[in-house]
């Protein structure tokens, strides 16, 4: 059976003592769920995260990690690196990477082929900007997003894969999809998985919702089949807001 998961993605926030704060709020406040729940400092304090929650089920994950496996690329971090110090899980693909940083499909899937070579596993970001949706593009997007990236995959490689849906247009401005129009979204990704590979992939794969969840509109949101829980932004720093979150789920 597929998992539940609640991911925080904390982008380019909190300094050590703010993460330390949050870290330790986020320990004592962790509700009782069968939901996997994670959170992703910022490079500097990974090591330190996955220090502090040594004995928490709470996983430290990454927000972006190289293709390369070491060398000339400065200001990168390669898998080696998360692995040596205890994060096995990395974001690849938010819709911030691809749009400041240039981060196009074809070296999403150098990414996704990098992680899985070191058995690191994937939530893999993707999601229509608003012109798409508007223009009715946006199923074509998703179904070239998730194909250019992910569909050379082996069929036993999405193991490894947690999916994350997040239209652009919802991310970080505080209009959300209806439930509708995610559950839309992840049942026509989870065809299109049904088509590419077998049912048993479809099936198997989390698909989480992203773009302005909060404490107010996730239960709401999670109640969708195909809804697997969410990729959480700005109410992830904010331990009360995510636990709330965690709670919906
Ligand atoms: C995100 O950046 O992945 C995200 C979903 O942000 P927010 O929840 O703030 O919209």
């Amino acid at each position: 059976m597929r998992s539940k998961i609640v991911a925080g993605n904390w982008k380019m926030n909190k300094n050590l003592t703010d993460t330390e704060t949050l870290l330790a709020e986020l320990s004592a406040k962790l509700p009782d769920t069968n939901a996997e729940v994670m959170v992703s400092p910022t490079y500097v304090n990974l090591a330190g995260a996955t220090r502090a929650l040594e004995n928490s089920t709470i996983e430290v994950i990454a927000q972006n990690m190289h293709f390369a496996e070491s060398g000339a690329y400065t200001g990168e971090i390669s898998a080696d690196m998360l692995l040596s110090i205890g994060v096995n899980t990395a974001i690849i693909g938010h819709s911030e990477r691809r749009a400041y940083f240039g981060e196009t499909d074809a070296i999403l899937a150098k990414k996704v082929a990098a992680a899985l070579a070191k058995n690191i596993r994937i939530v893999f970001c993707f999601g229509e900007e608003l012109e798409d949706r508007k223009s009715g593009n946006h199923f074509k997007v998703v179904e070239s997003q998730l194909k250019n990236a992910l569909f050379s995959l082996d069929s036993n490689a999405w193991g490894k894969i947690v999916l994350a849906y997040e239209p652009v247009w919802a991310i970080g401005t505080g209009e959300t999809a209806s439930p509708e129009q995610a559950q839309e979204m992840h049942a026509f990704i989870r065809k299109t998985i049904t088509e590419g590979y077998n049912a048993e992939v479809a099936d198997e794969v989390s698909i989480l919702y992203g773009g302005s969840v909060k404490p107010g509109n996730a239960t709401e949101i999670f109640s969708k089949p195909d809804v697997d829980g969410g990729l959480i932004g700005g109410a992830s720093l904010v331990a009360d807001d995510f636990v709330a979150i965690i709670k919906a789920i």
